[in-house]
């Protein structure tokens, strides 16, 4: 009965939580339940003006030269997607980029951070990229322009901008070039046909197919960017959907922050793997179909509802034997994306949300599965919580499933989702996670 420490459902409906993983302590409290859920923007949507193409912020389609120099993008011709690297900036307009992969212009973890801790240099490929990007008429230009632009974010004046010498302001974009926090950009800003400032193109919007590709692009970057870097530990991978979230844009993207430590989360994950190899069955799998908590899956991931989060969050867990999502076979790849696809199909884009990947760190020795969680940022904590550290979720993980559940029947009828089995087609097997496994 140890379990029942994590998981407590009281006479009056209070459901007492911890989470096994990280021990936070959480209650989803009767009759609070009840409150209207919204996005947290709690605005009326406002009707909006068509532009075609889309030009609404820095990272729509007609305004490719207001982000980094891209390192990457990928385009469909017919059936067909194609990767192209290290596009030269007068040819950006030629194609319509469905994904971009690009530096972030203001890093978590900046450039400067490795060169002066590790000694860290910028790869002779990197190196040269951007010595052919500034010989570019277009690079050139493209970059003075972006570099005045974060300098003025930053606080300086034209003024100060002026006298900046021009080999100082080129120095500040070598971590346009060579930085280790990069962003993964979606074509689209609303979904075609939209009418009001709501109608946005979140995850769940996409098509099965183009999810994937913006799964397999991101791990594409994630790959390169601990190839190109010696020193990274740790690649930390998330979506912020929406401003309750973090998100500077309403425009659908990733972020990737290269780290040189795990993070105490990771790092507390790790030793309970090394404590006990099938901890993630015990504590996350099993512990799930026990409660009826596993409410969709296919054959390659399978979805819970989670327990002991501040937020509600839907937790999807790779099946694979890999630990780590870059060693993900493509069916595997595609089965995990497919299952994180019709969540957030499922759940619309008016909620704000952070999408969160784990798995085992570059330098470990001990796996842990490839897991996504999915947080609802529908509250914010109060006093209570700061008092006690006990926070409130809204909802109870069974009613976050059972508000799931029937969408995915639906848009599974429509074709909107991969195939999947949902709620009690679950098969759920003892140990579906298969990373324990060599
Ligand atoms: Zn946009």
């Amino acid at each position: 009965m140890q379990q029942m420490i994590y998981y407590t459902i009281m006479p009056d409906g209070t459901v007492k939580q911890v989470n096994p993983f990280t021990g936070t302590e959480v209650w989803a409290v009767g009759g609070r339940r009840n409150r209207p859920v919204s996005n947290g923007t709690a605005q009326e949507p406002k009707p909006i003006e068509r532009h075609d193409p889309e030009d609404y912020c820095s990272f729509c389609g007609s305004r490719y030269f207001e982000v980094a120099p891209e390192k990457s993008r990928l385009v469909r011709r017919g059936d067909s997607w194609e990767r192209l690297d290290f596009l030269p900036p007068d040819k950006y307009f030629e194609t319509t980029a469905e994904f971009r992969r690009v530096g972030n212009m203001f890093e978590i973890v900046s450039l400067d951070y490795w060169r002066r801790n590790y000694a860290y240099k910028m790869t002779h490929d990197r190196q040269r990229w951007k010595e052919d990007y500034l010989a570019n008429p277009k690079g050139l230009a493209h970059i003075t322009d972006i570099v005045r632009y974060k300098l003025r974010q930053e606080g300086r004046t034209e003024e100060q901008i002026e006298k900046i010498p021009m080999a100082e302001q080129l120095a500040i974009a070598d971590a346009f070039f060579g930085g280790g926090h990069e962003q993964i950009i979606a074509r689209r800003h609303y979904v075609p046909g939209a009418k009001v400032d709501a109608d946005l193109y979140s995850s769940g919007e996409m098509k099965e197919d183009e999810h994937f590709h913006y799964f397999k692009m991101t791990i594409d970057a994630l790959r390169d960017i601990s190839v190109t870097n010696r020193y990274v530990r740790y690649i930390s991978v998330f979506q912020n959907w929406l401003r309750p979230a973090g998100a500077s844009f309403d425009h659908l993207h990733k972020q990737i922050v290269a780290l040189d430590e795990w993070g105490s989360s990771i790092q507390n994950q790790i030793r309970m793997v090394r404590a006990d190899p099938n901890v993630f069955n015990d504590l996350a799998a099993n512990f799930a179909a026990h409660h009826n908590l596993i409410f969709a899956e296919n054959d390659f991931a399978i979805a819970t509802a989670g327990i002991g989060h501040r937020f509600p969050t839907i937790e999807i867990f790779s099946r694979s034997h890999s630990g780590r999502p870059q060693e993900h076979t493509d069916d595997e790849l595609r089965g995990v994306s497919s299952l994180v696809h019709a969540i957030h199909a499922a759940m619309g884009s008016r909620i704000s949300c952070n999408e969160e990947w784990y798995y085992t760190p570059l330098d470990a020795i001990y796996k842990m599965p490839w897991h996504v969680l999915i947080k609802w940022r529908i509250t914010t904590a109060a006093g209570f919580e700061g008092g006690t550290s006990i926070y409130i979720n809204p909802i109870t993980p069974i009613e976050l499933r059972d508000r799931l559940v029937p969408r995915l029947y639906q848009f599974r009828d429509e074709g909107k989702v991969g195939w999947l089995r949902i709620a009690e087609e679950c098969h759920v097997d003892p140990n579906p996670l298969k990373y324990y496994l060599k």
